[in-house]
């Protein structure tokens, strides 16, 4: 098979085809190769997954919505599916945030929610607001906006940033906050920062602060206790929306629906997308304030946002989310995060920290880190622990000097004694 023709995302192109690893069908927790090898699923897809992989229901779901009605656009047209399932999450949803903008990805979402922020102090008469502060170590997905707000260096290196953006410190602490569990005691002071952000742009400047409750991609980094409020109490001192980037940390990751209620701030705005549909079809979703839908909406006349996607509220996109919300509730597996199985993750993440150059391990609700010390000698030893997973049928993601470990919401304790297991003949094999 020639592989040359697919440019494959996030990935060493040369490399990959060189020794292509091509996955042919999946189920619950695992993987099965084209040569039959299987692969336990430590990192649901890419954090997607939540209700492990292939759940009957949702491709049922989705095979009845596309012999149906396989489409319909959302400009000045609709279908019921999308408005219920805009009423189901709303009514999760925390506080006011009950309106919600359908796109197919968490990058739009990320991209929607910068551009509504936009339209709203425009319609407020204050359009002088277009500056962003994000944060360092942050992933806000691919598309310009993302990438322009983007903290992590690697994924702006090739390109410009458009528009006005400034970055807050990121909140790992390795000297103070090693091998926490849950949030991390020290560095709520680093939410401060954002005063000082504020006082050399200007108040009346800044749009919003994006930031992710606890960073995925940037490291698995859970906000230091208070941390979100203090930014909440700033953003609202100064009249900047707060967003929340929850493209990782909803349905269920943090043990809530959003990590909003989990950590009980409330964003003005917050993003979601992959658990969404639990990775069977791309969707995202941008959730607003009442205020924000209502400032915007009474606005204008006629079209009051000039945003929007072909795929928004796709009918086969609306049967999926709404199958996995219906197993989600019904499975009350949001809250089996916190109360059961997220215990023994966190006891079976924090049993490794005997391997050889560990540095920290740190957790919360089905997200975990660990990090080694920096290799001199080599390949980063998260990457190597990655590669050497790939070949002893375990899937775990390779950050530089961390593995990073964001399992379906579904995973029991079996699929921890083997993750452990592996993990440990794989440290064998490096060290
Ligand atoms: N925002 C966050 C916090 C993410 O982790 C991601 C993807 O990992 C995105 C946005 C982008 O989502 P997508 O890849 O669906 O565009």
């Amino acid at each position: 098979m020639n592989l040359d023709a697919h440019w494959m995302p996030f990935t060493a192109n040369k490399a990959f085809k060189q020794k292509p690893v091509l996955m042919e069908s999946s189920s619950g927790m695992y993987w099965t190769s084209e040569q039959g090898d299987t692969l336990l699923d430590m990192t649901s897809g890419l954090w997607c997954t939540n209700l492990g992989h292939s759940p009957a229901r949702v491709a049922e779901a989705m095979y009845e919505a596309s012999r149906n009605l396989g489409y319909v656009p959302s400009f000045n047209l609709g279908h019921r599916a999308s408005f219920e399932l805009a009423e189901r999450l709303t009514e999760l949803a925390p506080g006011n945030l009950d309106h919600v903008f359908f796109t197919n990805s968490g990058s739009e979402a990320v991209d929607t929610a910068l551009k509504i922020a936009m339209a709203y102090h425009a319609a407020r008469g204050e359009s002088g607001r277009n500056l962003f502060i994000a944060r360092e170590r942050a992933y806000h997905g691919v598309n310009m906006g993302g990438t322009s707000v983007a903290g992590i260096r690697a994924n702006t290196r090739q390109f410009h940033r458009w528009g006005e953006v400034d970055h807050l410190p990121h909140t790992h602490d390795l000297a103070r906050n090693a091998f926490s569990r849950g949030l991390p005691a020290h560095g709520v002071e680093k939410a401060q920062a954002l005063n000082d952000l504020i006082a050399l742009h200007g108040s009346d400047r800044i749009a919003a602060v994006l930031v992710e409750p606890v960073a995925g991609a940037g490291g698995v980094l859970p906000p230091p206790a208070g941390y979100l409020r203090a930014l909440r109490e700033i953003c609202d001192e100064h009249g900047i929306l707060l967003i929340f980037d929850e493209v990782v940390t909803a349905f269920g990751r943090v043990g809530a629906f959003t990590a909003s209620i989990e950590f009980d701030v409330i964003p003005d705005m917050f993003t979601s997308a992959k658990g969404l549909t639990s990775g069977a079809v791309p969707m995202g979703a941008t959730f607003c304030s009442a205020d924000i839908y209502q400032t915007v909406v009474n606005s204008e006349e006629g079209i009051e946002l000039w945003h929007g996607y072909t795929y928004s509220a796709h009918p086969i996109a609306c049967a999926a989310a709404s199958a996995c919300l219906d197993i989600y509730l019904e499975e009350s597996l949001f809250t089996r995060v916190n109360e059961g199985i997220g215990r023994e993750f966190e006891d079976a993440v924090h049993s490794l920290a005997d391997l050889p150059q560990v540095v920290d391990i740190r957790n919360y609700g089905l997200l975990a880190a660990i990090e080694f010390a920096p290799n001199a000698d080599g390949l980063p030893y998260g990457t190597q622990i990655f590669r050497k997973g790939l070949e002893s049928g375990l899937m775990v993601r390779g950050a530089g000097d961390s593995v990073i470990l964001s399992p379906p919401l579904i995973m029991e304790s079996r699929h921890l004694d083997e993750f452990v297991e592996k993990v440990r003949s794989v440290a064998k094999v490096i060290w």
